[in-house]
């Protein structure tokens, strides 16, 4: 362990001598006889561990180093014991009030000052020990807090990724059946209609074995954007439903209001004119569509009303495809 280093200040050769034989075993010493010479030593790096001060010194006095020692960041936080003669309680408060750690009168007990100087340097590095444990706590703090904030974007990644179709970027089958059943207790609790259109491209299975499966996802991911694209309330929502199929979640829509989301998703789809030689009904892709409008009541059941849909749609493609139907 690295031994301590005590600097001794006073004018007295004699003193020196004494506290020097008393502490020489246990502890490095250093020396000053005057105020002047002890700013220099204590000005070194490291600073010394302690520093016992004689208050009358000719020149600058005891009270003044202190002062002088404080002022400097570098001996700031040294701790220093004064020694003196004077025995005076004014000074002894006066030191105390300026920062000494102690104060010894002289003349001074041997076992005392080794006590007295072996208690302030204790406090010293459980105080110096404190201050490196509180700079670890605030560092880890705040990597904890960075950490924090870097899970709660991966979580938020993890679940858009849980609830994002991989290939069109557009909500998948998971997010649908939470939003669905989500709109569903709404819309009963309000007794508002909910309106629900079923998407399938037409003749997709023609397609890909024509232009070959990557073109096919292609098509799927330029018609999911289209459909995206068609929603015009931030509450009406499009999903992957599967292979090529979509669905759209309509709340607060009667069925005028679906037959009208229906129209504008059939025509933009169309207009997108994406080329489809294989297709017996276009020139280019086209969707069918099958819609259903509900005001849910506890009666009513979720997977009647996809059924519903799932028929019309069944009709549309029966009825001649590119078209859309939401009524029996
Ligand atoms: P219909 O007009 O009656 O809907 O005929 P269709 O050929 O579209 O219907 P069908 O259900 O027989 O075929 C769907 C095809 O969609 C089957 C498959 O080749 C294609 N498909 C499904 N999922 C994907 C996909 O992720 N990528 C690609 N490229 N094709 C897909
Ligand atoms: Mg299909
Ligand atoms: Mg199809």
């Amino acid at each position: 362990m690295r031994r301590e280093t005590i600097l001794i200040v006073d004018d007295e050769k004699y003193n020196i001598n004494i506290l020097k034989e008393l502490l020489d075993k246990t502890y490095d010493v250093m020396v000053a006889m005057n105020g002047e010479q002890a700013i220099k030593r204590a000005n070194v790096s490291p600073p010394p561990d302690l520093i016992l001060l004689d208050i009358m010194m000719p020149g600058m006095d005891g009270f003044q180093v202190l002062e002088r020692l404080r002022a400097d960041h570098a001996t700031s936080e040294v701790p220093i014991i004064f020694i003196t003669a004077m025995g005076n309680t004014d000074d002894e408060t006066k030191g105390l009030a300026l920062g000494a750690a102690d104060y010894i009168a002289k003349p001074f007990s041997p076992s005392v000052v080794l006590a007295r100087i072996q208690t302030q340097l204790r406090l010293k590095s459980s105080l110096v020990r404190e201050r490196h444990l509180n700079q670890q706590l605030v560092s880890l703090s705040d990597e904890l807090i960075q950490k924090n904030s870097q899970l709660i974007e991966l979580n938020k990644t993890l679940q858009d990724l849980a609830s994002l179709d991989g290939l069109t970027g557009i909500p998948n089958r998971r997010r649908f059946d939470e939003y669905l059943q989500q709109e569903w207790n709404r819309s009963m609790r309000d007794k508002i209609p909910l309106a629900l259109i079923l998407i399938d491209i037409d003749f997709f299975k023609p397609f890909n074995d024509h232009y070959g499966h990557a073109a096919g996802d292609e098509c799927l991911k330029k018609v999911a954007r289209v459909l995206v694209a068609s929603m015009v309330r931030t509450i009406d929502f499009v999903a992957r439903y599967g292979g090529e199929e979509f669905v759209c979640v309509l709340p607060e829509t009667d069925a005028a209001g679906v037959h009208l989301v229906a129209q504008r998703l059939l025509e933009n789809v169309v207009t997108l004119a994406h080329p489809h030689e294989q297709s017996k009904v276009a020139a280019h892709v086209t969707i069918s569509l099958g819609g259903a409008v509900v005001i849910p009541s506890q009666e009513d059941s979720l997977q009647l009303f996809l059924r519903q849909a799932d028929e019309r749609l069944y009709k549309a493609k029966a009825g001649g495809r590119n078209r859309f139907v939401g009524q029996d």
